[in-house]
């Protein structure tokens, strides 16, 4: 029953928390279409995905919906801290519309979602948004959900580094996980997910370690985009 109703978020939120997903004003409220998540007039229109395509040299194929900004940031940084809360919802449900339509025009036999490791403070906290945005995506796109990697060291938080101590940060921070999954082919499409990517560090050492361990067809998609943002500034 519990379970139940959890699937029906916006059910929940009409009778509990009548309220936009994003800036929480109370009415009037518009139904964003295909995600199912209300939203009041002005977020609701933020609330709409695009396709964002910004290369890595990693990874040519990396994607997000979202400029990281206005009520994006609001709904991910509330569904970052509180796991079934309507927030969380609301990011799962845009996060896996977009992702499911872009992963639509792949043609792979057999498609894994992993997600980018935690690091050890949010391993240890036990809640970790890309892992849920990823599980998610595989259940509504009847894929293999995996981790196929996981973190080998501990670095700085990233949000204090500029561009290039960013990428030198990360270098060769996650490894193949222990146990290697046998029953998944090389030729599967591996889709990476991280909730904000920023100069797309973390998700280019992620594909980079998933090219070592064989896997070619890989993309990398984060729900938002952020602009790095000079410190200081
Ligand atoms: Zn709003």
């Amino acid at each position: 029953m519990l379970l139940r109703l959890r699937s029906m978020p916006s059910l929940i939120d009409a009778l509990f928390m009548p309220s936009c997903c994003a800036c929480g004003q109370e009415a009037p409220l518009i139904v964003v279409p295909h995600v199912g998540v209300r939203a009041c007039e002005v977020c609701a229109l933020d609330l709409w995905a695009t396709d964002i395509q910004v290369s890595l040299r990693e990874c040519r194929r990396r994607y997000a919906f979202f400029e990281y900004d206005g009520p994006v940031v609001r709904l991910l940084s509330r569904a970052k801290d509180e796991a079934y809360g309507s927030h969380y919802y609301a990011v799962l449900a845009l996060f896996t519309d977009a992702a499911a339509q872009l992963i639509s025009h792949e043609r792979a036999v057999e498609i894994i979602v992993t997600p980018v490791p935690p690091s050890l403070r949010r391993s240890l906290t036990g809640w970790y948004l890309p892992s849920a945005m990823a599980r998610h995506l595989a259940k509504k796109i009847n894929a293999k959900y995996a981790h196929l990697l996981r973190r080998k060291k501990q670095v700085a938080r990233q949000s204090d580094l500029g561009a290039i101590e960013r990428w030198t940060n990360v270098h060769g921070c996650f490894a193949p996980r222990r146990f290697p999954m046998r029953n998944f082919t090389k030729d599967s499409l591996v889709v990476v997910v991280d909730d904000v990517s920023t100069t797309g560090a973390s998700l280019g050492e992620a594909v980079r370690c998933l090219r070592q361990i064989g896997y070619t067809n890989v993309m990398a998609i984060s729900l938002a985009i952020s602009p790095l943002r000079s410190r200081g500034c």
